[in-house]
Order: C-alpha cells, then sequence, then structure tokens
C-alpha cells in the first residue's frame, strides 16, 4: 500500500531559516524527504509508524539519490 505524498509527519521549523522546515523526528528538511516516506532516514519514528501501518517505501525506480534537484520539469 502506497500514498502518493508522505507530507502528513510532524514539522519544525529550521532556525534561522525563513521558509525551511524539516522533519520533527529525523531532523531532515522537507525539500530533501521531498514528500515520499523513503526520504525519511530508515530510523524515522513517522517512517517506522507509516511502515507498521502497512505503508511501504517507493521502490528504488531508476532514482538513486537526487536530492536537491528543483529543475526536473
Ligand atoms: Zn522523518
Amino acid at each position: 500500500m502506497k500514498k502518493p505524498y508522505y507530507i502528513d509527519f510532524p514539522q519544525e521549523h529550521v532556525e534561522g531559516h525563513m521558509h525551511k522546515y524539516r522533519c520533527a523526528f529525523c531532523k531532515l528538511e522537507t525539500t530533501a524527504i521531498n514528500g515520499t516516506l523513503e526520504g525519511h532516514l530508515a530510523d524515522c519514528e513517522y517512517r517506522i509508524e507509516q511502515e507498521a501501518k502497512g505503508y511501504e517505501a517507493l521502490e528504488n525506480s531508476n532514482k538513486t539519490t537526487n536530492y536537491g534537484t528543483d529543475e526536473v520539469d
């Protein structure tokens, strides 16, 4: 079972950055997480909780680690 976007995790403001938010659990920025479950750390409480509910990270399709690519289209 999958959700198109995983954005219902608790977020906190990144100090000193007006428009940056990060996961309250694994502290990764939302821009790095990019709405995906595998964007969280493997031991992130939110990710573990989602996986426990039966959701799963998307399989590795053709992308490895391409964080920070804003120009996808
Ligand atoms: Zn997280």
